[in-house]
């Protein structure tokens, strides 16, 4: 099977009707469409209304943009310094080296910066990122996203990596991807082996927003990074429709820890443009967080977060657990007094 650029590709596999493909023609032409083979082939054996569907396949509601919503919505380039960098927090840094993803969200907060027209950074702007990170020896970690950073090659991540690795003052490298549940076959053993060096630690944090994206290939992949001792983070976007349902995000986190997948964020939907039929409200994203307490354990308890738009950064956005009078909420909703 070959991968989906198009809606007319997705028509042409069965996933859509020529109907409902012509009903986002528009969205289409604005927002970057595509899924991996081997997501059209999960995809072809889903029933309606999977949780995968709404996540890749356009929607007519994406259509509308809400005025809250905007290009720039966790202010990237307020805080870029030079290109392919991002520098909000002292400590650590955004590298960008690409745009592409292997798939393209149906809420992806960068929607309107990645996709397929979105160039990779030149030689030469890559060599002026990492000088920008030679020069600021605050930086201590540094997050390599994009677009999808596992789209590059072996060859190029090990040199991007190991750059990194000869700047004393860095530690950390953080990799964002979707590939492992986008494209498990991508995570080859000489993938693995790019991430790794002396002189940092690396680390891999996954966007996975539902327990049916872990199939088998997908578990193997991450087994693939966890087996070369890479420590695995996740990442999930809150999202109607998807995961705003305790027992789907309880199974969400069980299946991810039980993968050797540490729960890492739980973002509440940034006001990417046409992204509003997937936002609930922060009261509804803060009940859910409050149920997950006394479902799962701490191993299984992701941050919540908000990005604050225009590039504050983001903030812990779950209710508070000790109220203004001093008492404190349990995991069944009891309060008791706290008297140091
Ligand atoms: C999210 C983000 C980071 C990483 O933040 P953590 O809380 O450390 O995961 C770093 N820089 C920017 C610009 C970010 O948006
Ligand atoms: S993989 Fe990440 S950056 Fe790419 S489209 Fe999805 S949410 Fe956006």
């Amino acid at each position: 099977m070959k991968a989906a650029h198009s809606v007319s590709d997705l028509v042409a596999s069965g996933l859509m009707t020529p109907e409902a493909g012509a009903a986002v023609a528009g969205v289409a032409e604005r927002y970057a469409v595509a899924l991996t083979p081997y997501l059209l082939e999960t995809l072809a054996g889903a029933p309606e209304g999977d949780p995968l569907h709404a996540q890749y396949i356009p929607s007519p509601e994406e259509a509308y943009t809400a005025p809250s919503e905007r290009a720039d919505p966790i202010g990237d380039h307020a805080h870029s310094p030079v290109k392919g960098i991002v520098h909000r927090y002292p400590d650590r840094v955004l590298l960008k080296p690409l745009h592409a993803c292997a798939v393209y969200c149906r809420f992806c907060f960068r929607r309107e910066m990645v996709g397929p027209g979105g160039e990779a950074l030149s030689p030469v702007e890559l060599t002026a990122a990492l000088d920008y990170v030679r020069a600021h020896g605050e930086v201590w970690e540094v997050v390599i996203t994009g677009g999808d950073p596992f789209l590059l090659s072996p060859r190029r991540l090990a040199e991007i990596v190991g750059a990194l690795a000869e700047i004393g003052h860095v530690g950390v490298v953080r990799l964002h991807t979707r590939v492992p549940v986008a494209d498990p076959a991508r995570v080859t053993p000489e993938l693995v082996a790019a991430l790794k060096t002396d002189g940092l630690a690396s680390w891999v944090a996954v966007h996975v927003n539902h327990a049916a994206e872990l199939t088998a290939e997908a578990r193997a992949a991450l087994a693939r990074l966890a087996d070369a001792g890479i420590p695995l983070l996740s990442q999930t976007v809150l999202l109607k429709g998807v995961n705003d349902d305790a027992a789907v995000l309880e199974a969400l986190f069980r299946a991810l820890v039980r993968n050797r997948v540490k729960p890492y964020y739980l973002h509440h939907p940034d006001l990417a443009p046409g992204t509003s039929h997937f936002r609930p409200s922060i009261a509804e994203g803060q009940a859910l967080v409050k149920d997950l307490r006394g479902r799962v354990s701490g191993l299984c308890q992701p941050t919540y977060v908000l990005d604050i738009p225009g590039g504050h950064g983001k903030a812990p956005a779950a209710a508070a657990w000790i109220a203004e009078d001093g008492t404190v909420e349990d995991f069944q909703g009891n309060r008791h007094r706290y008297e140091p």
